[in-house]
């Protein structure tokens, strides 16, 4: 994926222009999307150009803990106004940028994204968009590559490996090459990182509480042993009971998808007023085709959506059929 460079490079000479730049990670942020903020924010900084750094949402704890100096909060408009650009990192649309999306897609601002989700958003002064990258923050890695690895600190450092071994599912993906423990191992070599302390921090981090919901959710495991999809459900009882947050959740589809047979996982989360749907796949399946369906997206082996009703047993069942359609259509068109 040598193609990206010059456009990284292009990048880092349009973002040098400004005095002043917001960068914006999307909602319910995960380990790519804050990873690359900090990694970002930092190269900023490095280079003389002030920033704040924005999230709609409390970072959760498992990715808090890689915000030692950069300040990541949630600010009203007049902040971004204050700015001079703004740089969206690890998400396509300014609808996955929270409460000012609507500011955000019509400001006259120049505005910049480096992200790998399919379908960009097509306003945007200038992008790096590479949906083949495993991770955003492989990107950012590039650039500084593209400018100066000496400006890498150890905080930045630190950042780009948790996005990279987040959004790779543990270098587990078929995203992963060659090139990616090359980054990897130069981040390690460079900053001295403890590999073993990082995983610790953002896998091993579960209280009694996750587990007894992991539990619940086990017990409803359903292989369809046809198709390959399993499904596990999520009550909001489950929730209330267990004293859980959805925000804590991350990392559950790894239990279906770790059945030998399971090609294609769904989650289905109940909410007040509607069903998170959580899908992800091991092989070509195309989970943001599936998605789609339902007014979601994502990336081919992990996307999500939103089931408009609290119908557990009919989300479940529209979704089997649209996954089995598409498989038929996958194997007519093979
Ligand atoms: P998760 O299952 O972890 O919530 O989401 C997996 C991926 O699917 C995310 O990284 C994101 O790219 C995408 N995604 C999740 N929820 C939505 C949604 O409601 N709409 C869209 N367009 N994408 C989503
Ligand atoms: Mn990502």
């Amino acid at each position: 994926m040598q193609e990206y460079n010059e456009e990284l490079f292009e990048m880092s000479r349009q973002l040098s222009q400004y005095k002043k730049i917001a960068v914006i990670s999307h909602v319910r942020p995960d380990g790519d999307a804050i990873g690359s903020q900090i990694g970002v924010c930092l190269w900023l900084k490095a280079k003389g150009i002030a920033f704040i750094a924005h999230n709609d949402d409390k970072l959760p704890a498992d990715i808090a803990w890689l915000d030692n100096s950069v300040g990541i909060q949630s600010y009203e408009q007049e902040a971004f106004e204050s700015c001079d650009a703004l740089l969206f990192v690890d998400g396509n649309t300014p609808k996955r940028f929270g409460r000012h999306m609507k500011w955000f897609e019509n400001t006259t601002k120049p505005s910049f994204m480096i992200d790998h989700h399919p379908d960009p958003f097509d306003g945007y002064t200038y992008m790096v968009s590479v949906p083949a990258a495993a991770s955003t923050a492989e990107l950012i890695y590039g650039l500084y590559e593209q400018t100066d690895l000496s400006l890498l600190s150890k905080e930045a450092a630190t950042a780009i490996y948790t996005g990279i071994l987040t959004d790779t599912g543990g270098f587990r993906f078929s995203s992963v090459g060659a090139k990616i423990h090359h980054i990897v191992a130069d981040l390690i070599e460079r900053a001295d990182l403890r590999v073993d302390e990082i995983f610790q921090r953002v896998f091993d981090n579960r209280q009694i509480k996750h587990l007894a919901l992991i539990g619940r959710a086990l017990s409803r495991l359903k292989l369809d042993d046809e198709s390959g999809i399993a499904t596990m459900v999520i009550y909001k009882k489950d929730l209330d009971e267990t004293g859980c947050k959805y925000d804590e959740l991350d990392g559950l589809t790894q239990f279906p998808l770790s059945l030998q047979h399971a090609r294609v996982a769904v989650i289905f989360t109940q909410f007040e007023d509607r069903i998170k749907l959580s899908f992800r796949s091991k092989d070509d399946f195309n989970v943001n085709l599936l998605a789609r369906n339902f007014d979601g997206g994502g990336h081919q082996k992990a996307s999500g959506a939103w089931y408009e009703s609290t119908d557990m047993d009919q989300a479940v069942e529209d979704v089997l059929k649209a996954a089995k359609a598409q498989l038929a259509q996958m194997a007519a068109g093979a």
